[in-house]
């Protein structure tokens, strides 16, 4: 999760252009190129799935959950205007696309839409375009939604926003903790793309719809990313209940999971010292797979940290204190959590 000054619209696993990257993805490489002038290669076969089912606007759990299909309208927008100059594509995105959804793109996109279109947005060259019509999304995310309800009785109800988008997410959240994207434009959704990852990586996001509010958001620091990520990969576990081991939850090598374990008062030492930082270059640290806080360690370690004090609070409190994760502080959790490592030496 990350904030964008931008309007307030903060972003869970997001982060802004110049810093590319995506959690649990690869490292975004840049994706530049013209617009195609003539009808590219699995377009038509697009363009006739959107026509066969072109709603625009779905729901699911009696409204609860809310999917708005801005690629049908992309596709729609690129089909039609394949044979015509830049200008009519670019206007006709403006309309159809950017208009009907200016809140949503001011947000994750910044300013500079039509200009986004002509510079980055390559369509036809995207391995990823076919993606949408490969499972049904709208499914994908009621079934995690209504899974995440069964295990906690919280519903996560939320407004979803599917794009072919800058790709600095693959999946993330605004900062009202209503609001949801996915970008079949990031990293990660090209030819690698499994269907089984994106059910992972839902059962992640949807704990930070539950936990919404209760996020924090007028005080981002270090604290708030490391609980607020480890808590949403500890609901993973618990959502996969035992398929997916401690490193797969994280996304870590068997390695990298050792390393962690065996370093972990050090770098708890390193983060008690930065709790309460709000600096972005200091939380990076913490959350990018393009950063490391410990130069020999891997990168995202907040997610491990906020794991492990998930984990501690939770033996503590045992299985009905779930949902103080969605509803309590950052703080609180952590110092109900006793969550206290020891170095190896230390230990029993
Ligand atoms: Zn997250």
């Amino acid at each position: 999760m990350r904030f964008l000054a931008v309007i307030r619209i903060l972003f869970w696993s997001l982060w802004p252009p110049s810093r590319s990257f995506v959690v649990g993805a690869v490292l975004m490489g840049s994706a530049c190129g013209s617009p195609p002038h003539v009808p590219p290669e699995g377009l038509p076969e697009l363009f006739e799935a959107v026509e066969a089912a072109p709603a625009l606007h779905e729901t699911a759990m009696d409204g609860c959950i809310q999917v708005h299909n801005v690629w049908k309208a992309q596709v729609r927008a690129v089909h039609l205007t394949a044979r015509g100059s830049i200008g009519d594509r670019v206007a006709m995105l403006r309309d159809s696309v950017y208009a009907p959804y200016s809140e949503f793109w001011d947000g994750y996109l910044g300013p500079g839409f039509d200009r986004w279109v002509r510079r980055h947005f390559d369509f036809a060259g995207h391995p990823a375009r076919t993606n949408p019509i490969r499972t049904s999304f709208l499914a994908l995310i009621a079934d995690a939604t209504a899974r995440a309800e069964e295990i906690t009785g919280l519903r996560g109800c939320a407004k979803w926003y599917l794009v072919y988008g800058p790709g600095y997410a693959n999946m993330g959240g605004l900062s009202d903790g209503r609001g949801m994207l996915v970008d079949f434009f990031a990293p990660g959704y090209d030819g690698d793309f499994s269907i089984e990852d994106m059910r992972q990586l839902a059962s992640h996001e949807v704990a930070h719809v539950l936990r919404g509010h209760a996020s924090e958001p007028e005080a981002w620091t270090v604290l708030n990313v490391i609980v607020s990520e480890g808590m949403a990969d500890y609901f993973k576990k618990i959502y996969w209940d035992g398929e997916l081991n401690d490193a797969e939850v994280l996304g870590y090598s068997e390695s990298e999971w050792d390393w962690t374990v065996a370093h972990e008062s050090e770098l708890w030492r390193i983060a008690r010292g930065q709790l309460e930082d709000t600096s972005r270059a200091v939380i990076d640290q913490y959350q990018r797979s393009d950063r490391r806080l410990h130069p020999e360690g891997p990168p995202r370690v907040g997610y491990f940290l906020g794991f492990r004090i998930s984990e501690a609070y939770m033996a503590r409190h045992g299985p009905d204190a779930l949902v103080n994760l969605f509803q309590l502080s950052a703080r609180k959790i952590l110092d109900d959590s006793g969550y206290s490592p020891q170095p190896p030496s230390a230990a029993p």
